[in-house]
């Protein structure tokens, strides 16, 4: 007959914490795993995770406490977030069998390791997706301020597990996240949780959809339409708090008659997007844009600036901390490296128009420090539609891309700088695409590297003031 166990009372069922104290008295019991009963915390018949009808059987029979590989501890800290009941003694056996067959993890055969990695899969995966699919809705608080918050449906016990990425990802905005579990409030400084929700907690829609929706379909490729990959990417069941997920039927519906207008309009995948009419146009757009995790994280977009029909047109990667503050593109230490190469090859700062690949400041939190990070080639893909507005709009004969991900946000493909500043050439509308390094590279050198480096980014420059006095400016 199987024993109901005393253990430690485990409160919530994402605590691993707890779970691995009352699993290590269990094995100092010598309590065989068909002699616990393990069940729910909150479940219907107890809300004891463990229970004893004899609480002698806890007394330890051994001093030594259990060892289990940090492999395990890892797998065991995801698995147990997931719902499925049976979890608390899968892992209690694993652990158990483990004090005698201390390899058992590599025994790819076994049910049990199967099910702990199963478990373990599924779980990141709900976490990932929750990063992925979390939708904010901008309210207005008594203060004045902005919150955001969003409505979501965890499948498994992962909001806590959560909690640190969303704190770093959107340090500096409100945001609180809704779900059935439980819900997080962060202010900026202190995150709180809350207990759970309603859907109809969370606001419905916010005036930033109309725009998602628009950027999603105009960034909606028909030709690259793969059905299958993009359920398995974005099930069915995340839709419903999605605001572009709404148009996805009618995408993918219309998305044959969408390819062939694609091709016949030369490929132009925003042929049918609502174009912003002018520059300030733009500014508004990508202040609210939150399509991408960098538009999400809190900071304020930096638009280009320069005269609105600039024959030439500097890009860069994004802005840092400095650009952000100021609402200007090119004004920190990478902008004063710029500004005095610009002015030694003789090229006039005030007559370009300078922006970058991507909007939004992409970060790390570092303490109170935020560190730039690279944005991702999807980020960069994401951002381009606002780069082509600009483009349009604009109208450059010649643009220069400083580093690898300007050069991306023009071309759409990842390439080598050197190969791509030895050889200038023409975009398919005819403008002159000259690229060299960002000018961060050169301040991350010393020594004669940076020297040498210098003079070759000067000289880059030299050729494009060059092309520049061809053109006229
Ligand atoms: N680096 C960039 O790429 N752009 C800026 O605006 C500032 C630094």
């Amino acid at each position: 007959m199987a024993k109901l166990c005393e253990a430690l009372l485990i409160e919530a069922p994402d605590d691993f914490d707890a779970w691995r104290e009352c699993a290590r008295r269990l094995v100092m019991a010598q309590i065989h795993p068909r002699d616990v009963i393990w069940q729910e915390p909150g479940g219907a018949s107890a809300d004891l995770l463990a229970r004893p009808t004899d609480p002698a059987l806890l007394v330890p029979t051994s001093s030594t406490p259990p060892r289990a590989p940090r492999q395990f501890v890892s797998l065991a800290r995801k698995a147990f977030l997931h719902t499925d009941p049976a979890r608390f003694a899968l892992l209690y056996r694993l652990l158990w069998t483990l004090q005698q067959r201390p390899a058992l993890l590599a025994d790819a055969a076994d049910p049990d390791v199967r099910k702990l990695e199963d478990l373990a899969r599924t779980v990141r995966r709900d976490i990932h997706k929750m990063r992925a699919f979390v939708r904010f809705r901008a309210v207005q608080e008594a203060d004045g301020g902005e919150r955001m918050i969003a409505w979501f449906e965890p499948q498994h016990h992962i909001l806590r597990a959560n909690a640190a990425f969303f704190v770093s990802r959107f340090a500096n905005m409100r945001w609180s996240i809704l779900t059935p579990q439980g819900s997080l409030d962060w202010d900026g400084a202190i995150l709180r949780e809350g207990p759970p929700a309603r859907r109809e907690d969370a606001p419905a829609g916010d005036a930033a959809e109309d725009l998602w929706r628009t950027y999603y379909a105009s960034t909606f490729n028909p030709a690259r339409l793969k059905i299958k990959a993009m359920l398995k990417e974005m099930p069915r069941r995340y839709w419903k708090n999605m605001p572009e997920a709404a148009l996805i039927g009618d995408l993918i519906a219309g998305a044959q008659a969408r390819e062939s207008a694609m091709v016949s309009a030369g490929g132009d995948a925003f042929a049918e997007a609502e174009r912003p009419a002018d520059l300030g146009a733009v500014a508004a757009g990508i202040g609210l844009c939150r399509r991408c995790p960098i538009g999400c994280n809190g900071s304020r977009a930096v638009p280009g600036e320069g005269p609105s029909r600039a024959r030439v047109m500097i890009v860069g990667e994004q802005p840092g901390d400095t650009e952000e503050d100021q609402g200007r593109p090119f004004v920190g230490p990478a902008g004063g490296l710029l500004d005095q190469a610009l002015a030694g090859a003789g090229i006039d700062r005030a007559a370009v128009y300078v922006t970058n690949a991507v909007k939004h400041f992409k970060f790390t939190l570092r303490g109170k420090h935020r560190l730039h990070q690279n944005p991702s080639a999807g980020e960069i893909d994401m951002c381009r539609w606002w780069l082509e507005r600009e483009r349009e709009l604009v109208q450059p004969r010649l643009i220069l891309t400083l580093g690898a991900s300007a050069l991306r946000g023009i071309t759409g493909r990842s390439q080598s700088i050197e190969q791509a500043r030895a050889a200038p050439h023409s975009l398919a509308d005819g403008t002159q695409l000259w690229s060299t390094v960002h000018p961060s590279y050169l301040l991350r050198l010393d020594g004669p590297g940076r020297v040498r480096e210098a003079q070759r980014f000067a000289a880059d420059l030299a050729r494009v003031a060059e092309q520049i006095a061809q053109i006229g400016v």
